[in-house]
């Protein structure tokens, strides 16, 4: 299997491409728009032919690219159960499993940052986290039919049920982190570490962050799977 993490500086995104390399085929997890020529030329120099676009979630602070990848190589188009994307060739469900080839990614529903959102276990042994978890961190809750009382079971009950050794990959990282595990978050980070559901939720409720700078272009972008010239 490949697996490589490429970022986003402007929206300090984390794009993951996963690839069978023996039939030569891929995924690109929350693809960038921005960024869509650096995925393809990578795509080409392994010789790699994408299968499919996926997203954890409707993003709010930058627009997918996966609308142009799918229109550039003919890859699906894939987002959560629920969410508000018509655009998307296909909508996936909790406990849903994609295959490539021998390659698994399981879909795991973690609401609470959005109300439809996934994480996706490669393998059985990392986790793509989405705005779900981050590395000492988590997503907000504060729009996009956020709740924190949501976050707080998804990350509890489906995330810190995973193996302690399982990889943590986030959606984000705003402070230089690029990897870590379930075992290392559970202990060490502050918003879930020996805090209960109530109190999670006064914080997050008060944590009063600004708009992401792109939300008011992202969303409705994001509902069209990032095909900003038909606005
Ligand atoms: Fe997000």
């Amino acid at each position: 299997m490949l697996f490589r993490q490429l970022f986003d500086s402007e929206s300090s995104t984390y794009t993951y491409l996963i690839a069978n390399l023996t039939l030569k085929v891929a995924v690109l997890v929350d693809p960038v728009l921005e960024q869509v020529e650096r995925d393809l030329k990578l795509l080409k120099e392994l010789d790699l032919s994408l299968r499919y676009c996926l997203e954890t979630h409707i993003h709010a602070d930058h627009i997918t690219g996966s609308g142009k990848l799918r229109e550039l190589t003919g890859c699906l188009s894939i987002v959560p159960h629920n969410a508000a994307a018509d655009c998307a060739n296909r909508h996936i469900q909790d406990k849903e499993i994609l295959n490539l080839g021998n390659i698994v990614v399981e879909a795991i529903a973690t609401p609470g940052h959005t109300d439809s959102h996934m994480a996706y276990l490669i393998n059985g042994d990392r986790i793509l986290t989405g705005d779900a978890l981050f590395i000492r961190g988590c997503g907000r809750t504060d729009f996009q039919s956020g709740d924190a009382g949501t976050l707080y079971d998804s990350v509890t009950q489906r995330l810190f049920t995973l193996p302690d050794s399982t990889l943590v990959y986030p959606a984000h990282d705003y402070r230089g982190h690029t990897v870590s595990t379930i075992g290392e978050e559970k202990r060490w980070n502050s918003r879930f570490a020996g805090r209960e559901r109530a109190s999670f939720i006064r914080l997050m409720n008060n944590l009063d962050l600004p708009d992401p700078k792109k939300m008011m272009e992202a969303i409705p972008a994001n509902k069209l799977c990032g095909n900003v010239a038909t606005l």
